[in-house]
């Protein structure tokens, strides 16, 4: 349970507010009777909600609920009530700094208040979107998919070329993938790291430049309007959707069991635009012989550095070794799977047929730079395998005619 904050009267918050969302019909139970109750907020600040109500007896307690649409968990506050007579408010202010809820989740909240006499009454529960309001957004539509943009922080060029990139990897994907098509896309597209940050949350698929929240059907990015930024997009966008159509794909349980390797091999090989560290990182370790291993790679991986940035080029490196391998059904069957809660180790037997520690070594095997012999075989395959074909049939021959000429 959090700190008990006792407060009367109206808590200002010093950011935009959203409007109210008040209720106005009382609602009775016995002698109490609603009056209002309402949320402001300022993003990733604070969240202030407040109650009016009468009641003809002394409260004895009085309780708010709120939690996120996908969030388990519902907090529990006991709110202090100062005196009674007349109108009673209360309100209580939640640290969204100390406590994040996630950002762009519809939040619902409800209050039960109880008096000396016995008396109870719950509150109808109320439901708003926890949206990033320390900014104008302006939005540019298609069906099924929306770009939101800070107002003055681009154009309508800008939202344009994000809604085109977005429409594009949805249908690239999905080629792949054949995964449900959301409802709604909703993307979020920030001007900086820096502003982008408060909209991340911990325990999200994170990304250096963006984040997926799947459940919401809402990506952030960061994309400063600036030259070069459709190359941004290029990466950022599929990337994250990608996230979206897994998730659509293998539904909110699967997706637990879905390893990161894969889902991040599958966001980070998506993307149109090539990102050379990672070719960088991965041909670094493997020389020096610091490749992370793949099990390792089933987890999420650390948030930043360069760790972080090997385990996204390792991980798009094993997908496309699959892909080569055993074809865009292999990635289908790789997600069944897990979508049917197979570990990391056998899903991969159960879709390859082949052991975890096997795809391991076969793909570590095609990294290894091809060998004199290995380059010599590979380049003259077909003429080698002839001219071996034509030994084989010539020297059976030869000593058939030895054999003749020697009777
Ligand atoms: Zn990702």
């Amino acid at each position: 349970m959090r700190s008990i904050t006792l407060v009367s009267g109206i808590v200002i918050c010093a950011a935009a507010m959203i409007g109210s969302l008040a209720t106005v019909a009382p609602v009775r139970a016995e002698d109490i009777a609603i009056l209002e109750q309402d949320v402001e907020y300022s993003f990733a600040q604070q969240l202030t909600f407040t109650l009016a109500f009468t009641s003809s007896a002394e409260i004895s307690e009085l309780y708010l609920f709120f939690r996120g649409t996908t969030d388990p968990d519902t907090e529990k506050v006991t709110v202090a009530v100062a005196d009674r007579g007349g109108v009673t408010r209360a309100s209580y202010t939640h640290d969204v700094g100390l406590y994040p809820l996630p950002p762009f989740d519809r939040i619902a909240f409800w209050w039960q208040i109880e008096d000396v006499l016995g008396n109870q009454l719950q509150t109808e529960p109320d439901e708003f979107t926890y949206a990033d309001n320390r900014f104008q957004w302006r939005e540019l539509s298609s069906p099924g998919i929306s770009v939101h943009w800070i107002e003055g922080r681009g154009d309508p060029v800008y939202a344009q070329t994000a809604l085109d990139i977005a429409q594009a990897s949805v249908a690239e994907i999905n080629a792949e993938l054949r995964a449900p098509v959301p409802d709604s896309l909703d993307i979020f597209l920030y001007d900086s790291e820096f502003h982008l940050e408060a909209a991340m949350v911990l325990g999200g698929r994170d990304w250096i430049g963006g984040q997926a929240r799947p459940e919401l059907g809402v990506v952030v990015v960061a994309v400063p309007p600036e030259q070069g930024y459709a190359s941004r997009m290029k990466r950022y966008v599929p990337h994250e959707i990608t996230h979206l159509l897994v998730y659509e794909l293998v539904g909110s349980e699967g997706y637990r069991y879905v390893p990161t390797w894969l889902d991040e091999g599958l966001a980070t090989s998506n993307e149109q635009l090539p990102t050379p560290e990672y070719a960088l990182a991965l041909e670094e370790a493997q020389q020096a012989n610091e490749l992370v291993s793949l099990r390792d790679l089933c987890v999420p991986f650390p948030p930043n550095g360069s760790r972080a940035l090997l385990s996204y080029a390792q991980s798009a490196s094993v997908v496309r070794f699959i892909r080569q391998q055993y074809g865009s059904d292999a990635i289908r069957r790789l997600l069944a799977a897990y979508a049917d809660g197979a570990s990391c180790t056998s899903g991969v037997e159960d879709a390859l047929g082949i052991s975890f520690s096997r795809l391991e070594s076969d793909w570590l095997a095609s990294l290894r730079p091809a060998t004199g012999w290995r380059v010599w075989v590979e380049r003259g395959g077909v003429w080698i395998g002839l001219w071996l074909l034509s030994i084989l049939v010539t020297v059976p021959m030869i000593g058939h005619l030895h054999r003749e000429a020697g009777r």
